[in-house]
Protein backbone atom coordinates (compact mmCIF):
# COMPACT_ATOMS: atom_id res chain seq x y z
CA UNK A 1 0.00 0.00 0.00
CA UNK A 2 2.76 2.34 -0.81
CA UNK A 3 5.49 3.66 -3.70
CA UNK A 4 8.45 4.57 -4.26
CA UNK A 5 10.51 5.48 -6.89
CA UNK A 6 14.28 6.85 -7.52
CA UNK A 7 16.30 8.25 -10.38
CA UNK A 8 19.27 9.84 -9.07
CA UNK A 9 23.55 9.50 -9.77
CA UNK A 10 23.41 7.12 -7.02
CA UNK A 11 22.23 3.22 -6.92
CA UNK A 12 18.28 2.66 -6.54
CA UNK A 13 18.25 0.04 -4.51
CA UNK A 14 19.64 1.11 -0.72
CA UNK A 15 17.39 4.09 -1.62
CA UNK A 16 13.82 1.78 -2.23
CA UNK A 17 14.43 -0.49 0.18
CA UNK A 18 14.88 1.94 2.99
CA UNK A 19 11.46 3.69 1.61
CA UNK A 20 9.84 0.40 1.80
CA UNK A 21 10.67 -0.09 4.85
CA UNK A 22 9.47 3.23 5.92
CA UNK A 23 6.54 2.78 4.29
CA UNK A 24 5.84 -0.84 6.55
CA UNK A 25 3.14 0.75 8.49
CA UNK A 26 0.60 1.39 5.73
CA UNK A 27 0.44 -2.16 5.08
CA UNK A 28 1.93 -5.05 3.88
CA UNK A 29 1.48 -8.55 2.18
CA UNK A 30 4.16 -8.30 -0.71
CA UNK A 31 6.83 -6.33 -1.82
CA UNK A 32 8.74 -5.80 -5.34
CA UNK A 33 10.95 -3.44 -6.98
CA UNK A 34 11.88 -3.01 -10.60
CA UNK A 35 15.83 -1.24 -11.64
CA UNK A 36 16.44 -0.07 -14.96
CA UNK A 37 19.43 -2.22 -16.65
CA UNK A 38 20.68 1.07 -18.30
CA UNK A 39 21.49 -0.62 -21.39
CA UNK A 40 17.85 -0.06 -23.44
CA UNK A 41 16.85 -3.81 -21.71
CA UNK A 42 13.43 -4.39 -19.84
CA UNK A 43 13.26 -3.29 -16.15
CA UNK A 44 14.25 -6.22 -14.19
CA UNK A 45 11.60 -7.22 -12.18
CA UNK A 46 12.05 -8.96 -8.99
CA UNK A 47 9.32 -9.62 -6.21
CA UNK A 48 8.11 -11.63 -3.28
CA UNK A 49 5.20 -12.68 -0.97
CA UNK A 50 5.91 -11.73 2.40
CA UNK A 51 8.53 -8.98 3.59
CA UNK A 52 11.78 -7.11 2.86
CA UNK A 53 14.45 -9.65 3.72
CA UNK A 54 12.63 -12.15 1.28
CA UNK A 55 13.08 -9.37 -1.27
CA UNK A 56 16.79 -8.76 -0.59
CA UNK A 57 17.83 -12.64 -0.38
CA UNK A 58 15.83 -12.52 -3.72
CA UNK A 59 18.04 -9.39 -5.57
CA UNK A 60 20.42 -10.80 -8.39
CA UNK A 61 23.97 -9.07 -7.93
CA UNK A 62 23.52 -7.19 -11.12
CA UNK A 63 20.79 -4.75 -10.08
CA UNK A 64 22.56 -3.12 -7.39
CA UNK A 65 24.30 -0.41 -9.65
CA UNK A 66 21.09 0.82 -11.58
CA UNK A 67 20.28 4.40 -10.57
CA UNK A 68 16.69 3.93 -11.65
CA UNK A 69 13.93 2.03 -9.80
CA UNK A 70 10.74 1.64 -8.67
CA UNK A 71 9.36 -0.12 -5.22
CA UNK A 72 5.61 -1.38 -3.96
CA UNK A 73 4.61 -2.37 -0.69
CA UNK A 74 1.39 -4.54 -1.21
CA UNK A 75 -2.11 -4.35 0.45
CA UNK A 76 -4.14 -6.53 -2.07
CA UNK A 77 -7.47 -5.29 -3.17
CA UNK A 78 -7.70 -7.58 -6.14
CA UNK A 79 -6.12 -11.14 -5.96
CA UNK A 80 -4.54 -13.04 -3.06
CA UNK A 81 -1.20 -11.70 -1.99
CA UNK A 82 0.53 -13.88 -3.24
CA UNK A 83 4.24 -13.37 -5.29
CA UNK A 84 2.41 -13.61 -8.64
CA UNK A 85 0.20 -10.87 -8.05
CA UNK A 86 2.69 -8.84 -6.46
CA UNK A 87 3.72 -5.63 -7.63
CA UNK A 88 5.85 -4.69 -9.99
CA UNK A 89 3.26 -5.56 -13.01
CA UNK A 90 3.84 -5.71 -16.82
CA UNK A 91 2.53 -5.70 -19.95
CA UNK A 92 2.83 -8.50 -21.83
CA UNK A 93 5.99 -7.58 -23.71
CA UNK A 94 7.83 -6.65 -20.40
CA UNK A 95 9.05 -3.21 -21.51
CA UNK A 96 6.29 -1.62 -18.97
CA UNK A 97 6.98 -2.07 -15.49
CA UNK A 98 4.83 -0.43 -13.24
CA UNK A 99 3.85 -0.03 -9.27
CA UNK A 100 0.35 1.17 -7.98
CA UNK A 101 -1.12 2.00 -4.92
CA UNK A 102 -5.10 2.35 -4.80
CA UNK A 103 -8.24 0.55 -6.61
CA UNK A 104 -9.30 0.42 -10.31
CA UNK A 105 -12.60 0.52 -10.47
CA UNK A 106 -14.37 -1.40 -13.47
CA UNK A 107 -11.48 -3.81 -13.58
CA UNK A 108 -13.84 -7.03 -14.92
CA UNK A 109 -14.56 -4.71 -17.72
CA UNK A 110 -11.25 -3.47 -18.15
CA UNK A 111 -9.91 -6.88 -18.38
CA UNK A 112 -13.00 -7.83 -20.79
CA UNK A 113 -12.13 -4.88 -22.88
CA UNK A 114 -7.75 -5.77 -23.09
CA UNK A 115 -8.30 -9.41 -23.59
CA UNK A 116 -10.63 -8.44 -26.82
CA UNK A 117 -7.40 -6.60 -28.27
CA UNK A 118 -5.18 -9.20 -27.50
CA UNK A 119 -3.27 -8.81 -24.48
CA UNK A 120 -3.03 -12.08 -22.45
CA UNK A 121 -3.79 -10.30 -18.81
CA UNK A 122 -1.38 -12.92 -16.15
CA UNK A 123 -2.85 -12.00 -12.62
CA UNK A 124 -6.18 -11.16 -11.05
CA UNK A 125 -4.44 -7.98 -10.13
CA UNK A 126 -6.58 -4.27 -11.12
CA UNK A 127 -2.83 -2.78 -11.71
CA UNK A 128 -1.55 -5.35 -14.36
CA UNK A 129 -4.24 -3.68 -16.52
CA UNK A 130 -2.82 -0.43 -16.15
CA UNK A 131 0.58 -1.57 -17.15
CA UNK A 132 -1.37 -2.94 -20.97
CA UNK A 133 -3.37 0.14 -21.25
CA UNK A 134 0.12 2.03 -21.31
CA UNK A 135 1.22 -0.59 -24.01
CA UNK A 136 -1.56 0.44 -26.24
CA UNK A 137 -0.53 4.02 -26.15
CA UNK A 138 3.19 3.81 -26.34
CA UNK A 139 4.61 4.17 -29.77
CA UNK A 140 7.57 1.52 -30.95
CA UNK A 141 10.40 3.89 -29.66
CA UNK A 142 9.40 6.04 -26.67
CA UNK A 143 10.98 8.98 -24.97
CA UNK A 144 10.22 10.44 -22.05
CA UNK A 145 7.37 12.32 -23.07
CA UNK A 146 6.05 9.76 -25.34
CA UNK A 147 5.70 7.81 -21.58
CA UNK A 148 3.86 11.16 -20.22
CA UNK A 149 1.69 10.75 -23.00
CA UNK A 150 0.98 7.09 -22.72
CA UNK A 151 0.30 6.89 -18.92
CA UNK A 152 -2.06 10.05 -19.20
CA UNK A 153 -3.71 8.26 -22.12
CA UNK A 154 -3.94 4.91 -20.15
CA UNK A 155 -5.45 7.04 -16.97
CA UNK A 156 -7.98 8.91 -18.54
CA UNK A 157 -11.44 7.70 -18.47
CA UNK A 158 -9.96 5.26 -15.55
CA UNK A 159 -12.71 5.00 -12.42
CA UNK A 160 -10.89 4.88 -9.12
CA UNK A 161 -7.94 6.11 -7.28
CA UNK A 162 -4.22 5.29 -7.92
CA UNK A 163 -0.72 6.83 -7.13
CA UNK A 164 1.57 5.07 -9.99
CA UNK A 165 5.19 4.77 -10.79
CA UNK A 166 5.80 3.43 -14.60
CA UNK A 167 9.30 2.56 -15.79
CA UNK A 168 9.56 1.62 -19.66
CA UNK A 169 12.46 -0.14 -21.59
CA UNK A 170 15.06 2.33 -23.17
CA UNK A 171 13.70 5.52 -21.45
CA UNK A 172 15.83 6.89 -18.65
CA UNK A 173 13.27 8.51 -15.80
CA UNK A 174 9.96 7.25 -14.15
CA UNK A 175 6.41 8.84 -15.17
CA UNK A 176 4.10 9.14 -12.02
CA UNK A 177 0.38 10.06 -12.11
CA UNK A 178 -1.62 10.60 -9.48
CA UNK A 179 -5.43 10.76 -8.73
CA UNK A 180 -7.02 10.34 -4.90
CA UNK A 181 -3.89 8.34 -3.96
CA UNK A 182 -1.11 10.17 -1.61
CA UNK A 183 2.21 11.05 -3.84
CA UNK A 184 5.29 13.03 -3.08
CA UNK A 185 8.23 14.02 -5.15
CA UNK A 186 11.22 14.49 -3.14
CA UNK A 187 14.95 16.22 -4.00
CA UNK A 188 18.20 15.82 -2.73
CA UNK A 189 21.58 16.63 -4.19
CA UNK A 190 22.50 13.43 -6.17
CA UNK A 191 18.98 12.28 -6.58
CA UNK A 192 15.11 12.83 -7.30
CA UNK A 193 12.42 10.55 -5.37
CA UNK A 194 8.69 9.95 -4.91
CA UNK A 195 7.22 8.11 -2.63
CA UNK A 196 3.46 7.36 -0.61
CA UNK A 197 4.79 9.85 2.43
CA UNK A 198 7.21 11.84 3.76
CA UNK A 199 8.93 8.77 5.60
CA UNK A 200 9.15 6.54 2.05
CA UNK A 201 11.51 9.79 0.86
CA UNK A 202 14.46 8.52 3.49
CA UNK A 203 16.92 11.11 4.92
CA UNK A 204 18.40 12.30 1.93
CA UNK A 205 15.84 13.88 0.38
CA UNK A 206 15.68 17.58 1.96
CA UNK A 207 12.70 19.21 -0.13
CA UNK A 208 9.35 17.65 -0.96
CA UNK A 209 6.35 18.69 -2.97
CA UNK A 210 2.76 17.03 -3.32
CA UNK A 211 1.49 15.75 -6.84
CA UNK A 212 -1.50 17.73 -7.55
CA UNK A 213 -4.27 15.70 -7.84
CA UNK A 214 -5.00 14.65 -11.03
CA UNK A 215 -1.36 15.38 -12.66
CA UNK A 216 1.88 13.53 -13.97
CA UNK A 217 5.54 13.95 -13.29
CA UNK A 218 8.63 13.12 -15.16
CA UNK A 219 10.94 12.29 -12.81
CA UNK A 220 14.53 12.19 -14.48
CA UNK A 221 17.87 14.57 -13.77
CA UNK A 222 14.91 17.04 -14.38
CA UNK A 223 11.57 16.97 -12.89
CA UNK A 224 8.60 18.07 -15.23
CA UNK A 225 4.76 18.56 -14.33
CA UNK A 226 2.11 17.76 -16.73
CA UNK A 227 -1.74 18.39 -16.12
CA UNK A 228 -3.86 15.23 -17.12
CA UNK A 229 -3.56 16.21 -20.63
CA UNK A 230 0.36 15.69 -20.70
CA UNK A 231 0.33 19.89 -21.31
CA UNK A 232 3.65 20.96 -19.58
CA UNK A 233 2.47 22.76 -16.22
CA UNK A 234 4.78 24.68 -13.28
CA UNK A 235 5.85 23.13 -10.37
CA UNK A 236 3.75 23.17 -6.91
CA UNK A 237 5.46 25.06 -3.87
CA UNK A 238 7.99 23.22 -2.43
CA UNK A 239 8.67 22.56 1.43
CA UNK A 240 11.91 21.78 2.96
CA UNK A 241 12.32 18.76 4.99
CA UNK A 242 15.61 19.72 6.90
CA UNK A 243 17.67 17.32 8.57
CA UNK A 244 16.04 13.86 9.49
CA UNK A 245 16.83 10.43 10.10
N1 LIG B 1 -5.19 -2.71 -6.01
C1 LIG B 1 -3.82 -3.11 -6.05
C2 LIG B 1 -3.62 -4.55 -5.64
O1 LIG B 1 -4.53 -5.19 -5.20
C3 LIG B 1 -2.93 -2.19 -5.19
C4 LIG B 1 -3.14 -2.36 -3.72
C5 LIG B 1 -2.19 -1.46 -2.90
O2 LIG B 1 -2.40 -0.22 -2.90
O3 LIG B 1 -1.29 -2.01 -2.28
O4 LIG B 1 -2.56 -5.05 -5.75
Amino acid sequence: CGIVAHHGLVPALPALLDGLGRLEYRGYDSVGVALDPGDGGPPSVHRTAGRLPALVAALPADVHGATTGIGHTRWATHGAPVAANAHPHRDCSGRVALVHNGTIEDASRLRAELAVRGHGIVTEVDSELVAHRIEDALPAVPDLDAVVRAVAQAVDGLRGAWALAVLVAGVDGVVLARRSSPLLVGAGTDRHMAASDELGLGPEVTEAREVPDGHLVALADEVRWFDAQARPVPAPGAWSLGARS
